[in-house]
């Protein structure tokens, strides 16, 4: 955890009493904090404080968080920055789109401020890892997927997937920790001109499971949004 200690939180909120409560659980855990109370200052932030991760509220007055989303995500410096958004239950639309425009995590309002800290430091020790040496390889638990030799094994074990869950698995390996929408997911495998429905996903998922019983457990499913590979260290 003493990584993790000295990292930078950007928090941006323009209610107050919120963006207090969150600042002062946050600080609680050792980290340091910057914040801001508007789209425009948040951005402004981001490039003068260099923040580690940022808590993003959905509704914010001159730019909201959708947009501050974008385009932190659009510019090179800030494509990779871990951003949680924090939005309301009436609001799931917009957190589906939250998802697609890039940002890791979402939590709803009123949120438990525990569950917010747990997700703060679950995104920076992933953002903290160093990537696996051989990008062709991808290690889950006892799973092994070798990209260039289009393998999949469980132990010592080699199982056969189809390109499709293959092309899913690989999706979910490279964006494990992250919720990904069925849209997400049936563009990035099926491609945009597939004309299945959603539903496909569903199918294709309940497949993989079959076939790696260890992501049975793993492979969790977001309320109506879609499905996130749980980090190996991801407590339930
Ligand atoms: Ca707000």
């Amino acid at each position: 955890m003493s990584n993790l200690t000295y990292k930078k939180v950007l928090i941006v909120e323009d209610e107050r009493d919120i963006l207090q409560l969150v600042k002062h659980y946050i600080e609680k855990e050792g980290f340091r904090t910057v914040v801001a109370t508007s789209g425009l200052e948040a951005l402004k932030k981001v490039s003068e404080d260099k923040p580690d991760l940022v808590v993003l509220d959905l509704m914010l007055p001159e730019l909201d968080g959708l947009e501050v989303c974008k385009r932190l995500r659009s510019a090179p410096g800030t494509a990779m920055l871990p951003i949680i958004m924090l939005t309301a239950k009436a609001e799931e639309s917009d957190t589906i789109v939250g998802l697609e425009l890039g940002a890791d995590d979402y939590v709803t309002k009123p949120f438990s401020p525990k569950t917010l800290v747990a997700r703060v430091k679950a995104l920076l020790r992933r953002a903290d890892r160093t990537p696996e040496t051989d990008p062709d390889l991808y290690h889950y638990e006892t799973l092994t997927m070798n990209l260039s030799r289009h393998e999949v094994s469980l132990g010592k074990q080699e199982v056969t997937l189809t390109t499709k869950e293959f092309g899913l698995l690989e999706h979910l390996l490279r964006h494990r920790g992250r919720v990904l929408t069925r849209d997400v997911l049936l563009n990035a495998v099926w491609g945009y001109d597939y004309h299945g429905t959603t539903r496909t996903v569903d199918v294709h998922i309940r497949r993989l499971k079959q076939k790696l019983p260890l992501l049975e457990e793993a492979i969790v499913s977001i309320k109506s949004l879609g499905y996130k590979l749980k980090d190996v260290d991801e407590p339930g």
